[in-house]
């Protein structure tokens, strides 16, 4: 199949409150440009430069979603575009990320990515670290960052009732801090990706980044 049947299948599979973002690390212009000739513009891409590349070749329309990690120095890169940051893991990140925002004029989107999996290379903040970061009188201070809600990996396995469970502890989360901080804008839970979308969106998943099943195996 083509990446615009990809996508459209896709799109007529999933909850019509579920946000999908094309995940197109690694693909080329062209790729992406099928994509959003099928009419789908939200993409997702995990390096800084890639995704720079990428906004200054395509339409200005697209939104693109940063969803890898994100070192401080970088996020000037993107802080003239980026619709929405996935992966933001510390305070520290989260200070510089409001500074560039501010030099730009505008209030940046963000999620705390959680760590939920096993494994042991994969980023994020454990849910102690987490209310922490929402709960201090810096984070507060922020006023050019908008948390809009969290994002999570599960662990890399075929055991499904492992990767439900992982989904569930974050979404169970997810729905703690959003009853205790209660803003209408924190309501984004990004989780699921092409092995697990569909397990992701039965525990509560809002978005999902789905890469290969578009536009083929990396
Ligand atoms: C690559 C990537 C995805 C998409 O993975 P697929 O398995 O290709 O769907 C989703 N989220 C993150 C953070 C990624 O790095």
């Amino acid at each position: 199949m083509s990446i615009a049947e990809n996508i459209k299948k896709l799109k007529a599979e999933i909850p019509p409150h579920i946000t999908l973002v094309a995940v197109s690390k690694t693909k080329p212009i062209e790729a992406i440009l099928e994509a959003y000739n099928a009419g789908h513009k939200i993409f997702g891409e995990n390096k800084v430069q890639e995704m720079t590349g990428k906004y200054e070749q395509l339409p200005k329309d697209i939104q693109w979603h940063l969803i890898g990690h994100l070192q401080s120095n970088k996020v000037k890169y993107i802080a003239p575009f980026v619709h929405l940051i996935h992966s933001v893991d510390s305070l520290k990140l989260l200070q510089e990320i409001n500074k560039q925002a501010k030099k730009n004029g505008r209030v940046i989107d963000c999620l705390l990515q959680i760590h939920i999996a096993k494994e042991e290379t994969k980023f994020g903040l454990s849910f102690e670290e987490a209310e922490e970061l929402l709960n201090s009188e810096q984070f507060y201070a922020l006023d050019s960052v908008r948390i809009r809600g969290l994002m999570g990996m599960a662990t890399f396995t075929m055991n499904e009732q492992a990767v439900r469970s992982e989904f569930r502890s974050l979404s169970d989360f997810f729905k703690k801090v959003k009853a205790r901080v209660s803003h209408p804008e924190f309501k984004i839970l990004s989780m699921g990706m092409s092995g697990d979308y569909t397990i992701a969106i039965e525990e509560g998943s809002t978005m999902i980044r789905v890469g290969s099943s578009i536009f083929g195996e990396r």
